[in-house]
């Protein structure tokens, strides 16, 4: 776990989005992405549970939950806090080979699942999963 009280100080915060009336009218990036010191601070909120009911990936009464693709959601983001974004890259690229298009329209179950909601608002996997692929991109990597 990168901060062990992120989840008491930050509040979830997500990407504004063009609205759809607006986004419609052309094929480019609707989303404004937090600064990269916000995101960080999105995935300081993550708990790293002892059961991560995040990457699950299960049937639960007929229904899936977590991320169907067993994603390592707690050890990428805890990189993500820590600053070590090449590593979260090799992280998630152990098990996801695609996550510039989930972490756009993934309708991202690994965030209904999280412990998070329990008690407030989910961790912004989702988005904290945008910002290592992107950041991948932009560097070459
Ligand atoms: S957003 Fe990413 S981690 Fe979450 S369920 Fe989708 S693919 Fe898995
Ligand atoms: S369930 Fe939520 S808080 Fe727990 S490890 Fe997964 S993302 Fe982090």
């Amino acid at each position: 776990m990168g901060k062990p009280t992120g989840f008491m100080e930050y509040e979830r915060e997500t990407a504004k989005a063009e609205s759809p009336l607006e986004r419609i009218h052309h094929f480019n990036e609707f989303h404004t992405p937090l600064s990269k010191e916000k995101q960080r601070q999105q995935a300081a909120r993550c708990m790293a549970c002892g059961v991560p009911f995040c990457q699950a990936g299960m049937m639960i009464g007929g229904m899936a939950s977590g991320c169907p693709l067993n994603n390592l959601v707690p050890e990428w983001n805890d990189l993500l806090y820590n600053g070590c974004y090449e590593q979260a890259y090799a992280r998630l690229m152990k098990t996801h080979c695609f996550p510039e298009f989930t972490s756009r329209v993934c309708p991202a179950l690994c965030e209904k699942a999280c412990t998070c909601n329990l008690n407030g608002d989910p961790v912004s996997t989702k988005e904290n999963e945008r910002t290592i692929i992107e950041n991948a991109f932009a560097t070459g990597w």
